[in-house]
């Protein structure tokens, strides 16, 4: 059988401009998938009659489900009901059950409902209207034609909550029967042509998974999407491959549920109760701010400190003077002071350090720009990796952040074993 096809239209003149960007129709797209719908195009249209009518009837031409988000507020530019009743042919309806419900709404928060809110109460003629239960806006889901048209609002929190309740178990019903599951595994230290190799021999017996393997700025990514009868078994064909892969690709595997490094670091650290401080000298307080993202981060990050000046390093850190003089800030010998002075002075369980050359500027033969020093402490060994990193300052620097979280994620697991 055919999968069902699906287009969604995001309306809203905002939405053409580079302050807003349409996320409605990613996340639509992500759970119209889970039930085995696959999404063929999607149209962002302004506040603009003719031209929403336009992408509404086209888009009836051809999908089976078509959605349509935003519209729907209560002022003269929200153009949707209209326009979605005439490109079906039917006329707008007004439902007093409808009006009772924005009444009491603005009734719960103590005010009258604007006149102009009645304007919400109307809904084409036979559709069925859909609760909002995050504003006063409903939603709308006509049949038309073997067509399902989905009318949804705007803001995002009102309608993920009206999409999930009220429509997926519509299209569930309807679907192919066949659900997908996604999983992402993020994998550090190895690039996208050596992880093919490793795992196309594994991927390729699984034919109910498709796999797709992507570069993402310092990591590779291999998406897995199952398609079976029900969830739970889509999610069991992950599982099963996921074990393959990680047996054959081992530590280099950071997360098998898509998860950032910086989490995986925080998880690592809190399982075992033990701390963390870094000193910074290229990536400026990134580390630091990349583990601090995460909540929760207070139970196993000590401190951090940026220390880019020479004179930092030897007063915060107790870097030797005559070090950097013979060996130059960005070497070997100062990541790796850094790494213990750190250490030290916290008292952390572990301590990493960066130094290195960002550029543009700043890079000699010997050192050119990319090079970059990851120090790495702990109270048994002090240690340090040199690294030539491709890419522009923002790209180096990040880049940098991500090793020296990946070096410490494989120390911590290299001593727990
Ligand atoms: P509307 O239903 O057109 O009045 O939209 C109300 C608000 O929802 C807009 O101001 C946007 O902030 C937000 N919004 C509308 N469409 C989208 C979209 N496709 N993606 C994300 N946010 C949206
Ligand atoms: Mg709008």
């Amino acid at each position: 059988m055919n999968r069902p096809t699906a287009e969604i239209i995001a309306i809203g003149s905002e939405l053409l401009t580079p302050t807003k960007t349409d996320t409605n129709s990613l996340w639509l797209t992500e759970r119209l998938n889970e039930v085995g719908i696959e999404v063929k195009l999607k149209t962002v249209v302004g506040d603009d009659p003719e031209r929403l009518e336009e992408a509404v009837r086209d888009a009836l031409k051809r999908a089976d489900v078509i959605i349509t988000t935003g519209g729907l507020g209560p002022t003269e530019d929200d153009v949707t009901r209209k326009i979605v009743a005439r490109s079906v042919g039917l006329e707008l309806e007004f439902r007093q059950d409808l009006e009772d419900g924005i009444r009491a709404r603005f009734k719960s928060f103590g005010r009258e409902m604007p006149e102009i809110n009645r304007r919400q109460a109307y809904i084409v003629k036979g559709a069925e209207a859909l609760a909002n239960s995050n504003g006063t806006a409903p939603g709308m889901l006509v049949s038309t034609d073997g067509r399902l048209l989905v009318v949804l609002p705007g803001p995002p929190r009102e309608l993920k909550p009206m999409f999930s309740d009220h429509v997926i178990p519509v299209l569930a019903a309807s679907g192919s029967g066949v659900v997908f599951r996604k999983r992402v595994l993020k994998v550090s230290g190895l690039g996208e042509s050596a992880i093919d190799e490793a795992i196309a021999p594994i991927y390729k017996t699984f034919q109910d998974i498709t796999t797709g393997i992507l570069f993402n700025k310092s990591e590779v990514e291999v998406h897995l999407t199952a398609q079976a009868s029900t969830g739970d078994a889509a999610d069991a064909r992950n599982d099963e491959l996921v074990k393959l892969v990680v047996a054959k690709l081992g530590d280099a595997v950071f997360s098998t549920e898509g998860e950032e490094m910086e989490s995986v670091v925080g998880r690592l650290l809190r399982e075992r109760g033990e701390t963390l401080a870094v000193a910074e000298s290229c990536t400026g307080g990134l580390i630091g701010s990349r583990i601090t993202e995460v909540a929760g981060s207070s139970e196993y990050f000590l401190e951090g400190v940026v220390t880019y000046a020479n004179s930092a390093k030897v007063r915060m850190l107790g870097v030797d003077e005559g070090l950097i003089a013979k060996h130059g800030a960005v070497s070997q010998e100062v990541a790796e002071a850094m790494a213990a002075g750190m250490l030290s002075s916290s008292g952390a369980d572990y301590a990493v350090s960066v130094t290195g050359i960002a550029g543009p500027g700043g890079g000699s033969e010997e050192k050119p720009v990319g090079t970059v020093f990851v120090g790495y402490a702990d109270i048994e060994s002090v240690r340090s990796t040199r690294l030539q990193l491709p890419g522009d300052r923002y790209l180096i620097r990040w880049r940098a952040s991500q090793a020296a979280l990946d070096i410490l994620r494989r120390q911590i697991l290299r001593r727990s074993r």
